[in-house]
């Protein structure tokens, strides 16, 4: 059985108090929410953090309020669950619901927090083992070693972004909502994130993400969420597809945009789509561009589940499948190809 490590634990009555308890014990504190990917992480030897911080009391990182004046505000404390199942979101951003939804298991969603899962660690083969496997193996540069494993004449780690969430919110224009020592700071998702497996995100690490705020420029945007994985439960996305187009009454596109996720160390957005949707009717023909547009920036590597190659075939299936869903040609988002055994 893997044992945690000692650790102290920290248990702040503020937000406020949060954020300087991580700017004052520096780089060997951490976060944590719901501790889902924190504490098997520091079992495995991955995160090896002498101090924790707790945000799961603050109640300023709750609520779900859906018709603020500037849109809906999602608290980074919500659980998944809670997420998945407001009435809110379900009704206006129902890519949203069923990307929480399909995050693992029940328990981990019921524990598991957006606000955890937005900045959950990028994924490798080679790097979620235990330690003694990567002692094994040998260590890599994502944590004690000198060398990626995947591709060793690579500079930068490759490992893989899997958040289900963070795609879905990229594509609806969503912000986040910091909170650091220097006050509140509103970072477009888009742009908290960068391609690189070890540093793949922008913000501080004394930033607390307090909320997540959907503008209400998204609020009539038909919105979808598709997962490749193999299991129907329990697995990371290694494909998600997350689209979202605003329409007129004719089916004229106006705005699309397509967020990936499982295929980079960021989520990717498909930008050679929107020229190929935006001012038409969307049908089979500009279905099948965009399709190929996301299969083109389409990159996984050989360091998660299913080949590469096939990852990559499946991004033009399920782009395609995402926006014939959200044109009205189809109605059954649960028919996609099965991963092979
Ligand atoms: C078996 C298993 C299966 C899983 N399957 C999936 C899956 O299918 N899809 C998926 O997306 N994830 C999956 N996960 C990962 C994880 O359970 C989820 O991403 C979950 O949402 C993480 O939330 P948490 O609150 O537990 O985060 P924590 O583990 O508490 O934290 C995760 C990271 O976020 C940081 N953090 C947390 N909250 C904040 C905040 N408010 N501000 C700033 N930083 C913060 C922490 O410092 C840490 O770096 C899986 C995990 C396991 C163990
Ligand atoms: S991509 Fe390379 S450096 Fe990154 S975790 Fe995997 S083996 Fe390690």
């Amino acid at each position: 059985m893997l044992r945690l490590p000692d650790f102290n634990y920290i248990r702040p009555r503020s937000l406020k108090e949060a954020v300087r308890a991580l700017a004052d014990l520096g780089p060997e504190a951490m976060a944590v929410a719901g501790g889902t990917d924190v504490y098997p992480k520091m079992k495995r030897g991955q995160f090896t953090p002498r101090h924790l911080v707790s945000l799961r009391f603050l109640s300023e990182l709750r609520g779900i309020r859906p018709g603020t004046r500037d849109g809906m505000w999602i608290g980074a404390g919500e659980t998944l669950t809670a997420v998945s199942r407001d009435a809110g979101v379900n009704k206006l951003f129902p890519a949203l619901a069923h990307a929480a939804g399909s995050v693992s298991t029940p328990q981990l969603r019921n524990a598991g927090t957006i606000g955890g899962n937005v900045f959950v660690d990028t994924r490798c083969n080679y790097y979620d083992q235990t330690f003694f496997w990567r002692q094994a193996a040998g260590f890599c540069i994502k944590k004690d070693g000198d060398i990626c494993l995947v591709a060793p004449k690579s500079k930068l780690c490759l490992a893989v972004f899997s958040s289900d969430t963070a795609p879905v919110l990229c594509s609806l224009g969503a912000v986040a909502n910091f909170f650091g020592p220097d006050g509140l700071r509103r970072v477009p998702f888009d742009e908290c994130y960068r391609e690189d497996g070890i540093h793949f995100l922008t913000k501080r690490r004394d930033e607390v993400l307090k909320g997540i705020l959907i503008p209400r420029a998204a609020f009539g945007r038909r919105n979808v969420y598709l997962k490749l994985r193999r299991r129907g439960s329990f697995d990371f996305p290694i494909l998600g597809v997350a689209a979202s187009l605003a329409l007129d009454r004719d089916g004229i596109c106006h705005s699309a945009r397509i967020v990936l996720t499982g295929v980079g160390s960021a989520p990717k957005l498909v930008s050679e789509a929107a020229p190929l949707l935006e001012g038409r009717k969307v049908s089979g023909q500009e279905i099948d561009a965009a399709g190929e547009a996301a299969a083109k920036v389409s990159h996984p590597v050989d360091n998660a589940d299913l080949d590469y190659w096939y990852r990559k075939r499946m991004t033009n299936v399920y782009t395609r499948k995402a926006l014939s869903l959200l044109a009205g040609l189809e109605s059954e988002p649960e028919k996609l190809p099965e991963p092979p055994a």
